[in-house]
């Protein structure tokens, strides 16, 4: 097994992450119901994804 050879420091570490951002989600408007909602996922109002309806949202029964 590889292993290091020496133990570097926390600074080393915490520059390396200095690079490391949040990225702002996707959002965009629903094609079926124009809620807004996270692109690539199924829309959490209507349950539509791709123009389909995929799941039964929950708590509008
Ligand atoms: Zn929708």
């Amino acid at each position: 097994m590889p292993n290091p050879k020496r133990r570097h420091s926390k600074t080393r570490g915490r520059k390396r992450r200095t690079h490391y951002k949040a990225v702002a989600p996707a959002v965009g408007l629903c094609s079926n119901c124009g809620e807004p909602k996270m692109m690539h996922r199924v829309c959490p109002s209507c349950g539509y994804y791709d123009g389909k309806s995929v799941t039964i949202p929950k708590g509008k029964n």
